[in-house]
């Protein structure tokens, strides 16, 4: 490999392939598209599609394909070869702009809840030309959307999409009052931050909790856990190092703008941050991620874990999703300005983003839930699932004193007059403080720290989108009106404040005294499991917004809501599943070979002299004959729960089934057979213990 700036985005169809390999006015015209949304017509689509083909053959591509994101969280793709067949019996490699532009896969085994019958099971996929086609393996894969023939969507890019036009509209609507008519368009733009675990693959292999599950069911602590905090920004291990180093030159080649890496607080977990760009690219370059980090690992003899509580009683993993909105012409409408007018402008948007997280606590929550999540939110390593927003000393300062018409005491003491005043300059070091609220603004953007490390970015971003757009909107509204544009807004600005103060918070997040004060005092939300926050998504509120500004329709909300409740049932009761087989066909046999070797030791040694007690044995016997049978009982009674589970119809009823009756129990079935560990000797034990996995890696 030659320098990284020689190898950097080698597999991507980028603006720079585009250049040098399509004809100027094609160029244009598909430049055109790609930032104003304006349609492709047909000649440009073959020429764009042809230029694409002969750069991927050239690289040694053989096949294309529509990369789409269904509901399954995950990407999905069908390979096309793009040889045709010639008239001298040979072939050609052939790709046409129709090709290009729709497909038509099957697509009836992917998630609907209901929104396509299996009659109808074609969906089509669209390409989105503001991501990059790139180059995966010997596979061309062009970022496409997923819609059903009635023009619902099946994926999750194509909502982002729709959330982002919804933003872009508003959001010029403010900037045009305040006087700027150069911005042409306005897009958030998203740096997640990625949490992973390491552990060894032949360790993996030994855990079906692991393989079937993605997390350990089982586990006794280790003598060493994450007590010492050592781990966290530590000396990288050699072995760690070199995943890192070949998984930053993949994501290199795939454009991915890899940036940041550390260690992380738990041991064998790590981070991996990009740059920020677009959200829909971001989300897209997430999901590649994820997969290349998982590919990367296998070559090294690893397995990366994304999932959120791969671990009990060590931190489990999220993603920081780090927002914030800018012109075209890159000017950030978060970052605090250097003029009066500027910071008038700036207050209004922050007001929105305050006003849009209160109004919508639940869409954020509701973009967070899943089964694995679940462990983590509120378990003091994660934010609470209550929302709120952390804006530092300063800023909330500045708020209090709009909001009481007093003076802003910051350095020298001021009366805040919006329009003529100048805000103080807020450092990094005074905003990012605090790690445990859920919604940290951070100088010039905003961390939202809820998302589970498997979690697709998407959802967290559309209705984080849509909600900014919401408040907007009501603002121009208002303003577009006014008869006198600078009290109407100091008004506004004023009334956000008073009405939506109760979402700021300031202080400790995993503080039980906060949950306290936030749902008794200040009537926050607290949907603490997904069948608690889901079925919100269907609130006439939530419905009336999104669907105002076209980004869901009412059924694809429902849809959504199914077949994401559907998935909280299926990956609990595959857990549940897999830990009754793993108590019954290995953990019980485990022990009771233990237990039959302890025993032949005491009556051996009992046969040299009847008069020794044995205590020792008799001890470990009890106790695990005791254990043996309270894990079977245990393992039966989660058996009879799962039976009670078949038929019960509605996926609502059966999610709070799980919560309340399954995941207890798999609670108790989990606590005699880690007891039991602690009381098995090592080499009984049928699978590598916490210690080894969480230290294996060198
Ligand atoms: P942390 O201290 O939380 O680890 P970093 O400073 O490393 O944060 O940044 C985290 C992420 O935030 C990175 O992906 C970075 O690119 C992204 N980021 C920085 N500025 C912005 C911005 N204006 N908008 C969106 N994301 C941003
Ligand atoms: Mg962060």
């Amino acid at each position: 490999m030659g320098s990284i700036s020689e190898y950097f985005g080698c597999n991507v169809f980028n603006d720079r392939v585009m250049k040098a390999n399509l004809s100027a006015e094609v160029y244009q015209s598909l430049r055109k598209t790609m930032d104003e949304g304006a349609q492709l017509d047909p000649g440009v689509a073959n020429a764009v599609a042809t230029a694409m083909k002969d750069w991927a053959v050239s690289k040694g591509a053989t096949h294309f394909t529509h990369w789409f994101q269904p509901l399954t969280g995950i990407t999905a793709e069908k390979h096309d070869s793009f040889i045709s067949p010639s008239p001298d019996g040979g072939v050609i490699m052939e790709f046409s702009g129709k090709e290009l532009i729709k497909g038509e896969p099957d697509a009836s085994s992917f998630p609907s809840g209901g929104l396509r019958a299996t009659f109808e099971a074609r969906g089509y996929t669209a390409w989105d030309p503001t991501s990059y086609a790139f180059i995966k393996g010997k596979t061309l894969c062009i970022p496409t959307a997923f819609c059903s023939y009635g023009g619902e969507a099946l994926d999750k890019k194509t909502p982002l999409l729709r959330s982002m036009e919804a933003l872009n509209k508003q959001a010029l609507r403010i900037l045009r009052l305040f006087g700027n008519t150069t911005a042409k368009c306005v897009r958030p733009a998203v740096g997640p931050e990625q949490e992973y675990f390491l552990i060894t693959r032949e360790m993996y292999d030994q855990r079906p909790d692991l393989r079937f599950t993605g997390r350990t069911l089982f586990g006794a602590k280790p003598p060493k856990g994450q007590q010492m905090e050592d781990h966290y920004f530590g000396v990288i291990k050699p072995r760690v190092q070199a995943y890192m180093d070949d998984l930053n030159e993949e994501l290199w080649k795939q454009g991915i703008l890899a940036k940041t890496e550390h260690n992380e607080v738990a041991p064998a977990q790590h981070e991996l941050a990009p740059i920020y760009t677009t959200t829909n690219i971001a989300t897209d370059h997430n999901q590649l991620t994820m997969e290349i980090m998982q590919k990367v690992a296998e070559k090294h003899g690893l397995v990366c874990l994304l999932h959120e509580k791969p671990f009990a009683g060590v931190n489990g993993s999220g993603k920081h999703n780090n927002w914030s909105i800018a012109t075209d012409t890159g000017v950030n409408l978060l970052s605090p300005g250097d003029t009066p007018h500027e910071n008038a402008q700036f207050l209004l948007i922050l007001c929105a983003v305050i006003k849009a997280v209160d109004d919508y606590q639940d869409l954020l929550r509701i973009t967070v839930a899943t089964a694995g999540n679940d462990h983590r939110l509120g378990a003091n390593e994660a934010p609470p699932a209550v929302v709120s927003i952390f804006l530092g000393d300063e800023l909330n300062g500045i708020l209090e004193a709009i909001e009481n018409d007093t003076p802003y005491e910051g350095k020298e003491k001021t009366q805040l007059k919006l329009g003529v005043d100048v805000l103080p300059k807020f450092n990094r070091d005074t905003t990012d403080r605090n790690r445990t609220s859920p919604f940290a603004f951070t100088g010039n953007k905003f961390e939202f720290r809820m998302l589970g490390s498997a979690n697709s970015i998407a959802c967290t971003n559309i209705m984080l989108n849509t909600a900014v757009a919401e408040s907007l909107k009501i603002y121009a509204d208002t303003l577009e009106g006014a008869e006198d544009f600078e009290t109407t807004l100091h008004e506004m600005i004023q009334k956000t404040i008073r009405d939506h103060k109760r979402i700021i918070f300031n202080g400790n997040g995993y503080d039980d005294a906060w949950i306290k004060e936030a749902t008794e005092v200040r009537g926050l939300l607290n949907y603490r499991t997904t069948p608690d926050a889901l079925p919100h998504l269907l609130d006439k509120k939530n419905v009336d917004m999104l669907v105002s500004h076209k980004v869901y329709t009412e059924t694809e909300l429902k849809s959504r809501c199914e077949i994401t409740l559907d998935n909280y049932c299926k990956t609990v009761v595959i857990e549940a599943n897999t830990m009754e087989d793993i108590s019954k066909m290995q953990i019980l046999p485990a022990v009771e070979k233990y237990v039959m070797d302890v025993s032949k030791a005491a009556l051996a040694k009992k046969e040299l002299d009847p008069s020794l007690e044995c205590a020792y044995e008799m001890g470990i016997i009890r106790r695990l004959s005791a254990l043996t049978d309270s894990i079977a009982l245990r393992a039966e009674d989660l058996e009879k729960a799962l039976i009670r589970l078949d038929n019960v119809g509605d996926v609502q009823k059966e999610a709070e089934m799980i919560r309340d009756e399954i995941l207890p129990r798999m609670n108790e079935l989990r606590l005699a057979c880690d007891e039991a560990e602690t009381l098995t000797a090592k080499d009984y034990w049928p699978f590598p213990k916490y210690g080894d996995l969480l230290f294996g890696v060198h």
